[in-house]
């Protein structure tokens, strides 16, 4: 039979990336050719334009899309991004990220991802809600509390949440709480989700210490972008004792051995909006932070950071990926055969913040609220049983954690492919 062509809609540097470690995967568990294809690809995709009315009372026209790769398990789920970089492609291979990560982590999801080409630091309150807005009124008819569940993520929060769920209830003609998670609390957002990605990201490297014998009150942290998931992964481990010696943001970055004093920095940050200027030890770069020497480095911000230009010259002992795709194939490769980095793969480290995700939406969709204390201890006893899998599959199969962590996503969401067959 001959092989589909595969449309180009999608085609980018990252999208390739990740298409690439699907079929490595694929072939890890010889995934069989008839449901390879149907697991890989996108299922359908929505490209918006937003107009939005500027405070000159001009008007901008920004692009926003929504990827939804996988459905076959349940709603899909993901965040929407506001950056100035968005792609059509990127979105696609975070969707699909997004499916292997609530797979791998046992979630009754499929993946999604959304984006919207903005710098957001550039538009002021009032834009910014009217393009928030104006991208749910666009999505109305393809999200929903059992379609497509929406989410924060690099540039979005949980104001932002707030008006695309009161947007959407508007449309529904009732409260439609459900409908996006990472909301404020006041509007049925749920206790922990705010901290949750970095809080995972801060226990499963706190669990890889362990394993290795290293005391977290010893190690070291080097923490690259400075937003939700960084400093909350920053907080995280310095609350279990870890010292943190570097943090920084797109305008650069900090490096003190004696630790970072967080509560100052986030301060700072509150107010000054980025670390630029941040005296509070030596000025360094992005570049320069990642090959620190430390215990911990932690890419807390955007994809493919970690390239065959600096794997080599890594000095961490845990490599721990709060971003979603900050390590290329080509880097992976290095590490891998280097062996003295445990690398905690994405889809596995920063699945916190779509877990706690489930259960906001859960106490949404019952409206029955649970403490922070049952959030939190609800979140770790997954990671821990996610890890616990990721790692047997490692042992048996002496794959690399990321294929072991990857192939289990995978086969879960082929298995349900085959298992629910082709509609005609
Ligand atoms: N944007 C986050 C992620 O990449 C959270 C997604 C969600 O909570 O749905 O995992």
């Amino acid at each position: 039979m001959s092989k589909a062509v595969v449309s180009s809609l999608y085609d980018s540097d990252v999208f390739r990336m990740a298409c690439r470690q699907f079929d490595k995967a694929a072939d890890a568990i010889s995934l069989p050719e008839a449901v390879r294809d149907r697991t890989k690809y996108p299922r359908r995709c929505l490209a918006v334009s937003l107009p939005v009315k500027r405070r000159d009372g001009s008007v901008t026209v920004f692009e926003g899309y929504r990827v939804q790769h996988n459905l076959s398990t349940g709603p899909s789920k993901g965040g929407i991004r506001f950056h100035q970089d968005v792609t059509l492609g990127e979105v696609a291979a975070l969707a699909m990220w997004m499916s292997w990560k609530t797979s791998l982590v046992g979630l009754p999801y499929g993946g999604a991802k959304g984006g919207v080409i903005v710098n957001p630091s550039e538009l002021d309150e009032n834009e910014l809600e009217h393009l928030s807005r104006r991208y749910m009124q666009e999505m109305v008819n393809f999200v929903g509390p059992h379609v497509d569940v929406p989410a924060p993520d690099v540039g979005t929060n949980e104001k932002i949440m707030g008006w695309m769920m009161d947007t959407y209830s508007n449309h529904a003609g009732h409260v439609e709480s459900a409908v996006v998670t990472g909301k404020p609390i006041a509007l049925g957002g749920s206790q922990g989700r705010r901290e949750a990605t970095g809080a995972g990201v801060a226990y499963l490297t706190k669990r890889y210490l362990e394993d290795l014998g290293i005391p977290v009150d010893r190690a070291t942290v080097a923490i690259q972008g400075f937003g939700n998931v960084g400093s909350e992964t920053a907080l995280a481990l310095a609350a279990y004792g870890a010292k943190i010696i570097a943090i920084s943001d797109y305008t650069g970055g900090i490096h003190n051995a004696k630790g970072i004093d967080l509560a100052k920095a986030i301060a700072y940050v509150r107010y000054q909006k980025t670390l630029h200027d941040f005296h509070e030890g030596e000025a360094i770069t992005n570049e320069q932070l990642l090959e620190l020497p430390c215990t911990v480095l932690a890419p807390c911000a955007l994809e493919r950071v970690i390239t065959d230009q600096n794997a080599a010259k890594l000095k961490c002992r845990v490599l721990a990926e709060g971003a979603n795709g900050p390590t290329t194939n080509a880097a992976d490769k290095i590490i891998e055969a280097r062996g003295d980095i445990e690398l905690i793969p994405d889809v596995l480290c920063n699945s916190g913040g779509v877990i706690v995700s489930y259960f906001e939406w859960l106490q949404n969709l019952s409206n029955f609220y649970w403490s922070r204390d049952e959030v939190l201890q609800k979140l770790f006893a997954m990671l821990d049983k996610a890890k616990a899998a990721v790692d047997a599959q490692k042992g048996k199969f002496k794959f690399s954690r990321r294929l072991a962590a990857l192939t289990l996503g995978i086969q879960r969401v082929a298995d349900a492919k085959a298992a629910r067959g082709l509609f005609p």
